[in-house]
């Protein structure tokens, strides 16, 4: 439909009185990316999401959107839309009414707010249930809903703040494939807040992971998972050890951690778990000054020779799966 806007956050900090919730970071979100911003609760993900809708006042720094800095414009103003983990519907309001809620308030006529509401109900496909008000939906329409409205407004950026985590499982991961089909149709930039490395994984384009109120790393997804750059990335993004080596601190993915079966083991250790997951088996081994190192052994292979606790075992590795770590 359109082309996003490329939106850059610069220096942006937030504080609450001596709380510095984001401290300064600086970040370029290319047009029409599905970019996530990941990281653990309280490490000011929701903040940052905030001041770039305009819900919440910039302490310090800029958010510029297509080259314009929209720091101190009023919501509506931005071109951005936000979608709320609560979905925030009307209980009173039809869905109809509730997706044209916003060309009310902007004085657009009946006829035209109806058409326009209808066709953003069938881009998320539920016209049938215009007439319904949002306690007679399910929760997954309910959000389908709150979409519709967020996007009805035509946003260059649309914000979505943990917009899966009321779902069950099993529908979380259907609507996750719908927000990335959606941002496909529409070329628009998502910025999707989650505290899901799987989530982000499954959907980003872009993840940018935050930690205590900076960002740690920002990259590709496969970019930031291969090759984490801290040990708060490595153990965030999971599946990797983080080794203690002669010559620094490295990661390593846990399914690149092989079990040795001849000599030549680069790390000697013993079994203190055996979990089996299905495609692989996860052998976890204490190894040398005290760490726990988990090999992902295919389960073909595991069962030609299994391991059980207290058995002695080699680890190896390629070298050029280590990453080198910085902190
Ligand atoms: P996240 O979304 O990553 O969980 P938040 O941005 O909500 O993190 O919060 C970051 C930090 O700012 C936390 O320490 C939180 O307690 C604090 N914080 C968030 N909102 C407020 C507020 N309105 N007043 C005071 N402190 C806040
Ligand atoms: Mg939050």
């Amino acid at each position: 439909m359109r082309q996003g806007l490329d939106l850059e956050l610069v220096g942006l900090t937030k504080r609450y009185g001596d709380t510095v919730a984001v401290d300064a970071i600086n970040h370029h979100f290319g047009s029409g990316v599905y970019a996530c911003l990941l990281g653990p609760s309280g490490c000011g993900k929701s903040s940052t999401l905030r001041m770039i809708a305009g819900h919440e006042t910039v302490s310090d720094g800029s958010i510029v959107l297509g080259g314009s800095d929209i720091s101190y414009l009023p919501p509506a103003k931005r071109g951005t839309a936000m979608m709320f983990q609560s979905y925030a519907l009307f209980p009173h309001l039809s869905v109809a009414d509730n997706v044209a809620f916003s060309l009310k308030m902007k004085g657009v006529d009946s006829a035209t707010r109806r058409k326009k509401a209808m066709e953003m109900l069938s881009l998320v496909d539920m016209t049938q249930y215009e007439g319904r008000l949002p306690s007679q939906l399910s929760g997954g329409q309910q959000q389908r809903v709150a979409l519709a409205r967020a996007l009805i407004t035509e946003p260059q950026i649309l914000l979505l703040d943990e917009p899966l985590s009321a779902l069950d499982p099993f529908l979380r991961i259907r609507m996750r494939s719908e927000l990335k089909r959606l941002q496909r149709e529409l070329g628009i930039t998502f910025v999707h807040v989650t505290h899901g490395q799987d989530e982000a994984l499954a959907l980003a384009d872009e993840i940018v992971v935050m930690n205590n109120a900076v960002i740690e790393q920002a990259g590709s997804a496969r970019d930031v998972f291969n090759a984490p750059k801290t040990e708060f990335v490595a153990r965030f993004m999971g599946g990797h050890n983080v080794l203690a080596l002669p010559q620094g601190r490295f990661a390593i993915r846990n399914d690149l951690t092989r079990i040795a079966t001849e000599s030549g083991a680069k790390l000697d250790g013993k079994v203190t778990s055996v979990e089996f997951q299905g495609t692989h088996v996860a052998v976890t081994v204490v190894a040398a000054g005290d760490q726990d190192v988990t090999a992902w052994v295919p389960e073909e292979q595991f069962f030609s020779d299994p391991k059980s606790p207290g058995d002695g075992v080699g680890l190896v590795w390629d070298d050029q799966a280590l990453h080198p770590l910085s902190a």
